[in-house]
């Protein structure tokens, strides 16, 4: 086992060996413009670029010509939702999202708001799920755009997806989710789903960083975007530069390992997870954060009463993990996402999210058990505040 252990794929994953493989000849061999037409070296890029395209579509159950070659999931959610926002505000200008979403959903309807745009944001229970109901009671005449993730980031909540698609369909509304954790993970097709925009990102599923792509539905409805980056009209004219032909090579790798490994992996790290959360809640003064089975099967989220993430990971430091998200670890405030499922302040603050996948063993997730529960039981020893409660003074 080598030290220090990497336990935060939610916040990016080593690329796939075989991923890499497949991209090194797209750098220096076979390094054409996707968009040279007239000659071979830009033929065989373009060829290349058309088979990642079919792969990204197979896991999703898409067509080819439904996927947009994007930098990631935050160029993917941008596009969405200002792309919706300005298609479709002669139908309304009401946007219906939820708190614990990424902040590239967040912001992005932030800076719709400023632009004269309504934005409702649900709540969730104390699982992080949305209320189908509110959902529901939600929508007016306006609403011409729902953007809800598929998993948490954080906590690791799945929504349910399929009923969210139903309420939207139902009422022609657009559905956008941000799939960007879930995506490779768990089975998830466009169709069942009902989502109409998908945004999707290689680095999340053990693809390369800087690539991903938007799913954009064709039929049934019709979903019209808008080009937020004008140029030389590549992918449709949608999203404008130049290939990043072995980045596209490698996500398409990465769908197509997934595609025919998702079933096994899957089922393996479920047990890690259940195994992980069953240990912990043995311990006292322990909550999980996030759902206990509607969950993302490689995310593990708690909170550990009368002790600090920070204090942990100072202890800790043979492991890697993660407090609340990459995205806001640089500021002290806590994590907006266990704000919102009702964590006051001393809970938030003492959660760590211990995330793993492919290349995790079993051995590893032991080792972190056990440096974990020690790790808390030898902060809550120097605890004041823990001796007094146990003491039963406060
Ligand atoms: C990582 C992440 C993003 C951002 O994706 P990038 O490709 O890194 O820009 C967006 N949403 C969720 C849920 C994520 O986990």
């Amino acid at each position: 086992m080598k030290l220090p252990l990497y336990m935060d794929y939610n916040a990016t994953t080593p690329v796939d060996p075989r991923v890499v493989e497949t991209m090194v000849p797209y750098f220096c061999e076979i390094f054409g413009n996707a968009s040279s037409s007239n000659h071979k070296f830009g033929w065989e890029a373009q060829e290349a670029v058309s088979k990642a395209r079919k792969q990204v579509a197979d896991l999703i159950g898409a067509r080819a010509s439904e996927i947009i070659f994007t930098s990631g999931s935050t160029e993917s959610n941008n596009i969405s939702v200002k792309s919706v926002a300005e298609v479709y505000s002669e139908k309304g200008n009401h946007i219906i999202t939820c708190l614990t979403e990424h902040k590239a959903i967040l912001e992005t309807c932030e800076y719709l708001e400023s632009r004269g745009f309504n934005v409702t944001y649900l709540n969730t229970d104390e699982t992080g799920l949305i209320d189908l109901n509110e959902l529901a009671e939600s929508f007016t005449d306006k609403t011409i755009l729902v953007s809800l993730m598929t998993g948490n980031n954080e906590i690791g909540t799945i929504q349910p997806i399929e009923e969210i698609g139903n309420l939207c369909k139902e009422r022609g509304v657009i559905f956008h989710s941000d799939a960007t954790q879930s995506v490779g993970k768990i089975p998830l097709n466009v169709d069942t789903t009902g989502i109409d925009l998908m945004s999707i990102s290689a680095h999340k599923f053990y693809g390369p960083k800087g690539i991903g792509a938007l799913y954009v539905r064709s039929k049934n409805p019709r979903v019209k975007i808008t080009r937020q980056t004008h140029g030389g009209s590549q992918e449709k004219g949608m999203r404008s530069g130049t290939l990043n032909v072995p980045g596209i090579v490698g996500l398409g790798k990465a769908c197509e390992i997934s595609t025919e490994e998702m079933d096994t992996e899957m089922k393996r790290q479920i047990k890690f997870r259940d195994k992980m959360i069953d240990e912990f809640l043995k311990m006292e003064n322990v909550h999980l954060n996030g759902h206990r089975t509607n969950r993302l099967p490689n995310n593990v989220n708690l909170s550990f009463a009368y002790t600090d993430s920070e204090s942990i990971l100072a202890e800790m430091k043979d492991i890697a993990v993660s407090t609340g998200s990459a995205c806001t670890s640089a500021s002290l405030s806590p994590s907006h996402v266990l704000t919102a499922i009702g964590r006051n302040n001393e809970l938030a603050r003492s959660a760590i999210r211990i995330s793993f996948g492919r290349f995790t063993t079993e051995e590893e997730i032991d080792y972190t058990i056990r440096r974990v529960t020690e790790t808390v039981e030898q902060i809550r020893q120097q605890s004041q505040i823990y001796k007094m409660a146990k003491d039963g003074l406060i």
